[in-house]
């Protein structure tokens, strides 16, 4: 496995082009450099080319007619025998709708004094990771990936070459201010944008117009994580197996860049072209050490008793959520879920009610598994293949 700095400075080469170079297009060594090695790092660190590997199948074949309403290149369709795999810029996005547009039409307002002023959101001018100056026409728009609290995704390509493709979120910014996250959305953007590691969802820059803000995301190619565990009930060992080392590798890194998640549940989880787990949610993340106490909103599934408790907490707050999520991936539902609700979870948990021999879900939390360790877990190491192939997780 690279070491954190070594991934760091090779995805610094791949940085999608930085302002300081005074640069309006990418600057990555992609021409240079033999196709192959620049594949397999875009693969190795999962930057976004959805065709890492050429024996994997793409993820939508382009159809003839199904392009963007946008795009100015066609896909040129050659039979099944001489067909090269697709480079990103042939790749089809799907259809576009339009919602972009639409949406704009009837959502959200432009807002003033402060909140315009800490919603102002660009990477170009990020004092520490200063990208270049994007806009909305700087992309082909597809299909829609999906609908947020804030506003919708969509599947993009870049304009510029090497037309990467993207999941491009919006986010209306008066329904930010009305839900009073403006603080949280900053840091959210802020911690995302300097994570690098291969099942840590990339924020490559992002921007904003007035009454919008724009997240370039990673394209998740294999969607949410929540979504697989509902069709098939639970996982296989084996697929729990993988993802609990991929989980365990990022929160390592994470809490490495003292960075707690809090938040480590299937619905904040998505994956990648080869069915890689990726953390995609940095809404409740802050910079170590936390001792703050939190106001608790939505599900007590996953918290600690040390927060359902309102006690102070560090970052082995997530060492719990590996463990819930462990129990979860393969009994198919939480530890401490209570259908009779909140008290009866939460007092589930302040006891750890729990008949299984616990080694995460330690009430004390000095005494959960260290991260170094569940990577060496026996259960963890049989079922570990060097790199992640759908066939391992599926
Ligand atoms: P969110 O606002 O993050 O909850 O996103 C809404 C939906 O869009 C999610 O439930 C996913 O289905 C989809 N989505 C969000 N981000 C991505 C991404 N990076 N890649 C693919 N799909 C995504």
């Amino acid at each position: 496995m690279a070491s954190v700095g070594s991934v760091t400075r090779q995805i610094a080469a791949l940085e999608i082009s930085a302002k300081q170079n005074g640069a309006t297009k990418p600057t990555r060594p992609l021409k240079t450099a033999g196709q192959t090695s620049v594949s397999k790092l875009l693969t190795k660190f999962a930057a976004p080319n959805p065709f890492p590997d050429p024996k994997l199948k793409p993820l939508a074949k382009p159809k003839p007619g199904n392009t963007t309403q946008s795009s100015t290149k066609q896909s040129s369709q050659k039979p099944a025998a001489t067909q090269k795999p697709l480079t990103e810029a042939e790749l089809d996005i799907g259809k576009y709708d339009g919602g972009f547009e639409i949406e704009n039409e009837k959502r959200g307002e432009a807002v003033q004094g402060e909140a315009a002023r800490e919603l102002a959101l660009d990477s170009s001018v990020s004092r520490t990771r200063p990208t270049r100056e994007w806009h909305l026409t700087d992309f082909d728009i597809g299909r829609p990936l999906g609908k947020g609290k804030f506003g919708r995704v969509y599947m993009v390509r870049t304009k510029v070459e090497p037309n990467y493709i993207l999941a491009l979120k919006c986010l209306y910014k008066s329904e930010i201010v009305q839900a009073r996250v403006e603080k949280q959305i900053r840091r959210e953007i802020e911690i995302q944008q300097n994570l690098r590691h291969p099942n840590v969802l990339r924020l490559y820059g992002y921007f904003h117009d007035e009454k919008r803000i724009f997240l370039m995301l990673e394209f998740a190619g294999k969607g949410e994580l929540y979504k697989q565990l509902t069709k098939y009930g639970s996982f296989s060992e084996r697929r729990s197996a993988v993802y609990i080392d991929q989980m365990a590798d990022a929160l390592s890194y994470l809490h490495s860049k003292h960075v707690i998640h809090r938040d480590i549940k299937p619905e904040n989880l998505l994956l990648g072209i080869n069915g890689e787990l990726k953390i995609g949610d940095f809404g409740w993340s802050v910079h170590a050490p936390s001792n703050r106490r939190t106001t608790l909103c939505g599900t007590l599934d996953y918290l600690p008793p040390e927060m359902v408790e309102g006690r102070e907490h560090n970052e082995k707050v997530d060492y719990w959520a590996l463990g819930v999520l462990t129990y979860e991936f393969i009994v198919g539902s939480p530890p401490f879920e209570e259908m009779s609700g909140y008290n009866a979870t939460y007092k589930r948990i302040a006891k750890v009610d729990l008949r299984i021999p616990p080694k995460l879900l330690q009430y004390d939390p000095e005494k959960r598994l260290a991260l170094s360790e569940v990577r060496k877990h026996p259960w963890v190491v049989r079922y570990r293949t060097k790199t992640p192939t759908p066939e391992a997780v599926a």
